[in-house]
């Protein structure tokens, strides 16, 4: 990415100015009529290109950037939103932010501007005292528990492990949306082991409507993973499909019939985990 003042303007520019602060991002160009750009995923317009790959980078004095793709937020910014607006923060809700790095703290800002209380979740001390003097309510380790169960949580970290961790951590309905260019392997979620992710029914609102649409076709036993990705506006991790909102959905159609019954109260174990655990203090 480069930042750095207009120099000059080419005819037509009229959303800048000389002088204005821009960033030049990874993604330049995009041909704004494949089925992607037209449904808001240009992130995944074959037909992209990018900065330092396609055209001249920002090791130089001066660069070029069209207008529509220079910026007066970059991606850590974008990102951010993008991954809270995925996590579906109810009003003055509870947002764990697993990872406390630059996209996190100006999440954390925009949340706690709207009212949110925010946890952070994060193994480095300098990260979690500047969650503090934001504002958030606490600052643990990425392992730790946050102090009440999360409405949503982001995952910054690069961290898979984390998954399962964010999901234990969210309340009833709550959602985590994994934002990162990279994640390592995500651990098999066992179902039966992990009733507080199961049973409690942790899916955002969208997932609800998946899981009708897979009641529907149950009869065809199809394996159902909900793996969206999301759009971005900004570039430096376009080519990765860099937002994934994550829908863990059973496989088996009995289990989906299940996540659609009224939920058990939270932090009941379901029967079957209650007699797993049984037998193994056996
Ligand atoms: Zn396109």
């Amino acid at each position: 990415m480069v930042v750095g003042p207009v120099a000059a303007l080419g005819d037509g520019v009229t959303d800048y100015a000389v002088g204005d602060r821009v960033g030049v991002a990874w993604l330049r160009h995009t041909d704004g009529t494949c089925a992607y750009c037209r449904r808001g995923n240009e992130n995944l317009c074959p037909n992209s290109l990018y900065t330092g790959w396609d055209a001249d980078g920002g090791y130089a004095e001066y660069t070029t950037v069209p207008a529509a793709f220079a910026y007066r937020l970059l991606c850590a910014g974008i990102i951010g939103y993008r991954a809270l607006l995925r996590a579906s923060l109810p009003a003055r809700g509870r947002l764990g932010l697993y990872g406390f790095g630059d996209s996190a703290h100006l999440v954390a800002q925009v949340a706690l501007a709207q009212g949110a209380t925010v946890h952070a979740l994060t193994r480095g001390e300098a990260s979690q005292r500047l969650a503090l003097e934001l504002g958030a309510a606490s600052a643990g380790g990425a392992y730790d528990s946050p102090p009440e169960p999360l409405d949503s949580a982001i995952l910054f970290a690069p961290v898979g492990d984390l998954v399962p961790v964010a999901m234990r951590a969210l309340d009833r309905g709550g959602v985590l949306a994994v934002a990162g260019i990279h994640l390592t392997d995500i651990p098999p979620l066992n179902y039966e082991h992990e009733p507080s992710v199961l049973a409690v029914g942790k899916i955002a609102a969208l997932g609800q409507q998946v899981l009708g649409l897979a009641l529907q076709h149950a009869s065809t036993n199809a394996f159902l993973r909900g793996l969206t990705v999301g759009s971005l506006v900004a570039g430096a991790v376009a080519a990765a499909g860099a937002l994934l909102a994550v829908l863990f959905l059973p496989s088996q159609p009995a289990q989906l019939a299940q996540l659609t019954r009224p939920a058990r109260p939270a932090h009941q174990p379901t029967q079957a985990a209650a007699q797993t655990a049984a037998a193994t203090a056996d």
